[in-house]
């Protein structure tokens, strides 16, 4: 009866310990590296199997064939091409997303920025410095206040093109997140190239750490942790080119048409909705630090860690979420007083 209840106790005991650990006893980490989105995807699934990790990489690149501006055969590329009939719901509910943060954001993200962003070479890689005059020819076909949603079909003005580079990956990794809960995983982490959205605590039911590039070195300029949540970065580091000792960065200034001259190395954004926080971390780093942080105080909806050469901004609802790391001293700055 003794030995009974002794390992009737252990039982309990292990039954207890794999609750907290939030994997069940069928539940084991599954991972998977793979190439898409012009970046490496890393995923972090706790299922019994392989079938929910799978699931998600042939999502992702179902997706990345419809968004991808650079190929004009996906329904992006057919839309630019003048074809506005081929469009399925999630091309237009990640547009209308597009135009929705273009709107809140007076435009410093723009998806209808992609003639000038070919012109820059950003999108095949073919890197050039475009003449002043062929800038000014183009910025008049980035105005998005023209792109005519209407019934499900979306109508561009002659020579506009869309580019959804910008915020698809924070689309793609919310739609990944909600897809893997409803099938019942309670613990993942999909890490589109640093663009993280975390489902649930790691398995041991603590915190995903995050670490925050360091913009100007190779290691990490700090550490989140995250739960449940997206953190998307945005930097000048992420693409550039070189030319005559300028370095040109892939992140455009839509009122120029030139490389963001923003006094941010990198902004993040950290909240619950994917797509929100990817556009507004284009946006943010293009609007540079001071209108960043009028935006986040007239809004307090989101937060975010700003990094600068001598100095790391951070929203105060994360000042237990983050830890400053690595040799290079930043000071911390600890922001207040949104609404
Ligand atoms: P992200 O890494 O999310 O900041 O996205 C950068 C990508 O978005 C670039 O490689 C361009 O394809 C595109 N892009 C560049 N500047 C802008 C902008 N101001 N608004 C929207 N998309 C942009
Ligand atoms: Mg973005």
């Amino acid at each position: 009866m003794k030995r009974f209840f002794k390992s009737s106790f252990a039982l309990l005991m292990t039954a207890g310990l794999l609750m907290l650990c939030g994997c069940s006893v069928k539940n084991i980490v599954q991972k998977d590296t793979v190439f898409a989105l012009d970046t490496v995807i890393d995923l972090t699934v706790c299922a019994p199997d392989r079938k929910a990790l799978t699931g998600a990489e042939t999502a992702l690149l179902n997706w990345e064939k419809k968004f991808s501006a650079a190929d004009e055969n996906s329904e992006i590329g057919k839309l630019n091409g003048g074809d506005p009939a081929a469009l399925s719901a999630e091309t237009l509910e990640l547009l209308l997303d597009a135009v929705a943060i273009a709107e809140e954001t007076d435009g410093a993200f723009n998806p209808a920025l992609k003639p000038v962003v070919s012109a820059w070479g950003f999108l095949n890689g073919d890197y050039r410095v475009p003449p002043e005059e062929e800038i000014r020819t183009l910025l008049p076909l980035t105005d998005y206040r023209q792109i005519l949603i209407s019934d499900g079909q979306v109508f561009l003005p002659e020579g506009q093109q869309i580019d959804l580079g910008g915020i698809a990956k924070g689309w793609i990794g919310k739609k990944l997140a909600e897809d893997l809960s409803e099938a019942g995983v309670r613990s993942a982490l999909i890490n589109l190239g640093g663009n993280i959205h975390a489902v649930g605590t790691k398995p041991d039911g603590s915190f995903w750490r995050i670490g925050i590039k360091d913009p100007s070195g190779d290691g990490v300029a700090g550490v989140y942790l995250a739960a449940d949540e997206a953190v998307i970065t945005s930097g000048g580091y992420e693409r550039f080119f070189e030319q005559d000792g300028i370095t040109y960065i892939h992140i455009l200034d839509p009122d120029t048409g030139r490389p963001a001259g923003s006094d941010l190395l990198s902004a993040t954004v950290i909240g619950g909705d994917g797509t929100r926080c990817d556009g507004l971390s284009t946006a943010l780093f293009v609007m540079g630090r001071e209108k960043a942080v009028d935006f986040w105080r007239n809004r307090g909806d989101f937060d975010m860690i700003l990094i600068m050469k001598d100095r790391i901004l951070i929203t105060e609802g994360i000042r237990d979420r983050f830890t400053p790391e690595g040799t290079d001293a930043r000071s911390l700055e600890i922001l207040t007083g949104s609404k």
